[in-house]
């Protein structure tokens, strides 16, 4: 059996997590990161009464912050900052 062959996710569920070969923009790697915490890794953020916590509000923040660096670039109105 080929275990590099891609595990497809239960019927009826999408697939949460691109391909390992798949490069996601900066934008979409810090959407994950707050998606993966609040979602999956942090019993406060997954608390019914829907409160997050410090770090779920700091990764938001990144996520923010990622995404209008790369608007104001296409935008015409910026350079990308390093690394993006
Ligand atoms: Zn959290």
């Amino acid at each position: 059996m080929d275990e590099r062959k891609e595990q497809k996710p239960p019927a009826g569920r999408r697939a949460t997590l691109p391909p390992p070969s798949v490069r996601l923009s900066p934008v979409q790697e810090a959407w994950q990161r707050y998606v993966r915490h609040s979602l999956r890794l942090c019993d406060t953020c997954r608390r019914v009464d829907g409160s997050a916590c410090e770090d779920a509000e700091t990764l938001y923040a990144d996520y923010q912050r990622i995404a209008h660096a790369a608007m104001d670039h296409v935008a015409g109105r910026a350079p990308l900052p390093d690394g993006q």
